[in-house]
């Protein structure tokens, strides 16, 4: 893993391409999350937004919009924005305005949404993460926010298994909403994936969202359009409501490639909301786009102006736990991580205090960064049905610390200890034995892992090896420094892996010197 990183915010805010060309067209995309606020009941109502219930049951007056009935604010609601506001480092407006939206459809019993317009609680601010590594480097990436407002979800049409017509689920309607809207600043699909993630990760660590994907509570909207490089923005196409990873960066894909074919071919593009069809792999426009001027919004003059104090903010700020981001930069700064590992390690809480447990308990730090990002990962990503709550019960911080203070003392190599780690540690039968130590110790010995610390025997395969390979040292001598590598694993194989990498090392050059 390299730490090595870059940052394009500059070149981006001076409007400079920061992506990949596709085809020699610039791609642009900005981001409209959908997050539902972890509330236990409406933004409006006292109804209860759990999730699965039979349809309707969830549904009060408010939420059918029954004559008589008034919104009454979810201060939950208003509390989990104004900490995501403080995680993103935004402007939390002191006064925001409600306003309806006004469109008709089946699913929207008022006739209208309560949401935000003008004046939105959450602005500015932005987000910040690392792309995926190419070639041992991971760029960083930072994407402005413009805002993030609150409103109430809508129904749901039912068209399936309801005696072959169209129903309406009312559960969802009411349901608080953080909306959180880009700048357009992303420049590829896997940047955008990126941001999403990284997203994700904030409202999940703050725990305001639930982050549940399948179930909803987490929904993008990616607007995208093409240009070429110092062109003006083109026209976009947003794609309406991925609510998976693999299918963001496949729809977004999708679309450029379709909107450069179209450029290509002499056509405009057209605003329109678009879907993406994870069966065919295409989007397809669904409607031709509305402008905010079509929704005729205006203040709801049910609800009065939302006020948050400079006190309130402080109260919220005092109970908020350390951000990843902070996490992370406390990493750097207290146990000499890479930006890189510490940014790897906060992608979710439980890791990040299983990381900072495991380092107090060996004292090396970056060791037991190496093994959480890569033993530890590997070993979860295989066993799809194990969850980071379940390992951590086996491998608790102090039995990996064990095994590291292993590796770190010269008892075992790192190939020894991945070995004792993936055969024995993950199984450890607890109380059997006297801590975890001692049951490694104990695999060692049975497992004959011990590197070779008796130089005697280690100079005798080196002679050995130098003899039967003069072809290598030949080459050495004259300047090859690869050729030193085969010999040396020539001798860790004669060893049977119990040599001291970096012994061989010495002895070796010694004796060819
Ligand atoms: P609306 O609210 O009507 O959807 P906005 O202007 O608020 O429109 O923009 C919505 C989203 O579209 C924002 O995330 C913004 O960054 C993004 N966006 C705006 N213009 C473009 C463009 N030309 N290409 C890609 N994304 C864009
Ligand atoms: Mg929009």
């Amino acid at each position: 893993m390299s730490s090595e990183t870059v940052n394009t915010f500059e070149a981006q805010q001076q409007g400079r391409p920061t992506g990949p060309l596709v085809h020699g067209y610039e791609v642009i995309i900005g981001f409209e999350t959908h997050a539902q606020l972890s509330t236990a009941s409406k933004i409006f109502s006292r109804a209860s937004t759990a999730f699965g219930a039979e349809p309707n049951t969830q549904a009060c007056a408010v939420d059918l919009a029954l004559p008589g009935t008034l919104p009454v604010m979810n201060k939950g609601a208003v509390q989990r924005a104004i900490e995501f506001g403080l995680a993103i480092g935004s402007h939390i407006a002191p006064k925001s305005i409600f306003a309806r939206k006004n469109y008709f459809y089946p699913d929207l019993p008022k006739g209208y949404q309560i949401s935000q317009f003008e004046i939105p609680v959450v602005q500015g601010g932005a987000v910040e993460f690392f792309m995926p590594e190419v070639k041992g480097v991971a760029e960083k990436k930072t994407v402005r926010l413009v805002r993030a407002h609150l409103e109430e979800d809508a129904g749901k049409s039912l068209h399936e298994d309801f005696i072959g017509q169209t129903g309406i689920d009312l559960n969802r309607a009411g349901t608080p909403l953080l909306e959180i809207v880009t700048e357009p600043d992303m420049r590829s699909s896997v940047e955008a994936v990126a941001y999403a993630k990284e997203l994700h990760k904030i409202v999940t660590w703050i725990g305001i969202c639930d982050g549940n994907m399948q179930e909803g509570s987490f929904r993008c909207d990616a607007n995208v359009s093409v240009r070429k490089p110092g062109q003006a923005l083109g026209t976009r196409r947003e794609i309406k409501n991925l609510n998976s990873f693999k299918f963001m960066q496949q729809a977004i894909d999708y679309e450029v490639r379709w909107q450069i074919e179209q450029i290509e071919d002499g056509k405009a593009i057209e605003q329109a909301t678009v879907l993406f069809n994870p069966d065919t792999g295409e989007t397809r426009a669904m409607r031709t786009k509305e402008d905010a001027a079509d929704y005729r919004y205006f203040p709801d003059p049910d609800l009065p102006p939302l006020y948050i104090s400079e006190q309130w903010i402080e109260e919220v700020r005092g109970l908020m736990a350390e951000l990843p981001r902070v996490m992370a930069e406390r990493f750097v700064r207290t146990y000499g991580l890479p930006e890189y590992d510490a940014t790897q390690l906060t992608q979710s809480k439980a890791i990040a205090n299983y990381f900072e447990a495991t380092a107090k308990a060996c004292g090396q730090a970056k060791l037991a960064s190496n093994w959480i990002m890569g033993e530890v990962s590997k070993y979860l990503n295989a066993i799809e049905e194990l969850s980071f709550e379940e390992f951590q019960e086996t491998v608790t911080p102090a039995n990996l610390a064990a095994l590291i203070g292993r590796i770190h003392d010269g008892t075992i190599s790192n190939a020894a200890a991945k070995k004792i780690f993936g055969e024995d540690l993950v199984h450890y039968p607890g109380t059997k034995y006297d801590g975890a130590q001692d049951y490694i110790d104990a695999c060692i010995e049975a497992k004959g892992l011990k590197q070779m610390n008796d130089t005697g025997a280690l100079e005798a395969i080196v002679d050995e090896v130098i003899a039967a390979n003069a072809k290598n040292v030949a080459e050495f001598k004259a300047g090859n420094e690869k050729a030193l590598n085969g010999l040396v694993g020539q001798i860790m194989k004669a060893s049977k892996g119990k040599a001291n990498p970096q012994q061989v090392n010495d002895v070796l050059r010694s004796k060819l010197a």
